[in-house]
């Protein structure tokens, strides 16, 4: 049976910090006892950096706390391969069809293949599948009827597409604090535009060209515009309002409001669509923020080359809140690789204490590891304390840099009764998605040691 969080009266209310307002707000389902999140996915033009991979690291972690705390969680992720340009304000070419031209390949093998090392880069990171991951390319038909819908009211052509004009609905841009004249990124790029801030919905294939993907519309021949898709999934496949929509931070200033402006006008009616927006920080190097189109970066794959595991990265982003900006620097890895070494050699002690057979027991269902089964598991009392301080830390808008610690004292405990003791901190790995470990040789040579883990 589904545990209702709302009935867990000792459980830490969970707050989370809302974009759209700028404050912590106590999360309060739209359906009782269910959690429905959307993720803005890649652009599948170029490999994800890892910059890319902390904004799914952060999905994840909201996601798994949600799950933890008992709320039936559905996740949707989607994967752009149509309609982003080079520029976020209607500016430039389309991200794929300039690689596949670049490359001189279709763009359908340049999704595919960059949705796959994606995906591989997901289950590196013990990122947990989504109930759905949604391809922008298949719900083109239902884009171009959203769209119908919203264009008589919103909308108005140019030569160059189907415009929205953001005028027509009400405190356009208060996600981003711009208003439809000023504000950062908020640039006239396409001569005839009513507001500079209007987007295209549908861009059209210029007379005499033919694009790969292109579709027809009552407007034309011609492509999506990139914020379309999100609203036309989210609202399908969650509906609307739902309840968390999350992003990268550079999102809040020109997706997430343009998106936010398509519900209005489909819903008819002033709510955002998602009842909290959340957005990670970026992931900086000493050059600044990392970026795809900057053509060097780093990859999850380069990462593992030089020898760290993929979930001293993910420790790596767990040790910053993700609402703050996180400097890389292989040093900084390095640290991360030696903290994990450090807390996968404490459980290896107490698993070892309790019998290799059975803590190696093969992936559980998740809600053995829930915040209410490890609280009916754990009577010790200081056990209950460490669950309680742990879902404090996480409740507080997911602060992993003060949970981690409450983790660690946890594994060094020496007096606990064992089995409780395993639960406890299992559950806790639940919560973090990090991995336990299988068999290694890290606590006689912590710095060299290979590291090998059981997803749980
Ligand atoms: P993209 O594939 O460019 O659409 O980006 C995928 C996700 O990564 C989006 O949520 C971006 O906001 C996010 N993102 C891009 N660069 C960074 C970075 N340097 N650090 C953290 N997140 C980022
Ligand atoms: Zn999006």
């Amino acid at each position: 049976m589904m545990n209702d969080p709302m009935t867990d009266t000792a459980a830490h209310p969970l707050k989370l910090f809302n974009s759209l307002t700028r404050q912590m707000e106590e999360f309060s389902p739209v359906h009782t006892g269910e959690a429905r999140v959307y993720t803005c996915g890649p652009t599948v033009y170029n490999y994800p950096h890892i910059g890319n991979m902390r904004a799914y690291v952060f999905a994840d972690l909201l996601g798994r706390t949600l799950s933890w705390k008992g709320y039936k969680l559905t996740h949707v992720i989607n994967i752009t391969d149509v309609g982003h340009l080079t520029d976020d304000a209607d500016d430039g070419e389309d991200k794929l069809e300039k690689m596949a031209a670049e490359k001189a390949e279709s763009i359908w093998d340049i999704a595919k293949h960059y949705t796959e090392a994606y995906w591989q880069d997901i289950k590196a990171l013990n990122i947990r599948q989504p109930a759905h991951w949604s391809i922008a390319t298949d719900y083109v038909p239902a884009m171009i009827d959203y769209a119908k819908g919203i264009a008589e009211q919103h909308c108005y052509e140019l030569e160059s597409g189907l415009y929205f004009d953001v005028s027509t609905v009400a405190n356009y841009g208060t996600l981003a604090r711009a208003s439809t004249d000023d504000g950062e990124g908020r640039i006239d790029t396409v001569e005839g535009k009513r507001n500079a801030a209007d987007f295209a919905i549908w861009r059209k294939t210029p007379p005499g060209e033919k694009r790969q993907m292109e579709w027809d519309s009552p407007w034309g021949k011609g492509a999506p515009g990139w914020h379309l898709e999100c609203s036309v999934m989210s609202e399908a496949l969650l509906g609307l309002p739902f309840d968390i929509h999350t992003g990268g931070i550079d999102h809040r200033e020109i997706h997430h409001p343009n998106e936010i402006a398509q519900n209005q006008a489909h819903s008819c009616s002033d709510h955002s669509g998602a009842k909290i927006w959340m957005h990670n920080n970026f992931l900086i190097d000493r050059t600044g923020k990392m970026s795809k189109s900057s053509g060097e970066f780093l990859r999850l794959q380069l990462l593992k080359y030089k020898g760290f595991h993929p979930h001293s990265y993910r420790l790596m982003c767990l040790q910053a809140h993700y609402r703050n900006e996180l400097e890389f620097s292989w040093d900084a890895l390095e640290s991360a690789q030696i903290r994990l070494k450090r807390i996968l050699a404490q459980v290896e002690k107490l698993t070892n204490r309790f019998g290799d057979e059975r803590i190696d027991s093969k992936r559980l269902p998740s809600p053995r590891y829930q915040l209410r089964t490890a609280k009916l598991n754990a009577n010790h009392p200081r056990l209950v304390e460490y669950l309680s301080r742990f879902d404090e830390a996480l409740s507080e808008d997911l602060n992993t840099p003060e949970a981690l610690p409450i983790l660690e004292q946890l594994l060094k405990e020496k007096r606990l009764p064992l089995e409780e003791h395993i639960r406890t901190v299992r559950s806790m790995f639940f919560a973090l998605g990090m991995g336990i470990r299988q068999r290694s040789d890290f606590r006689r040579k912590p710095r060299r040691a290979h590291i090998t883990l059981v997803e749980i």
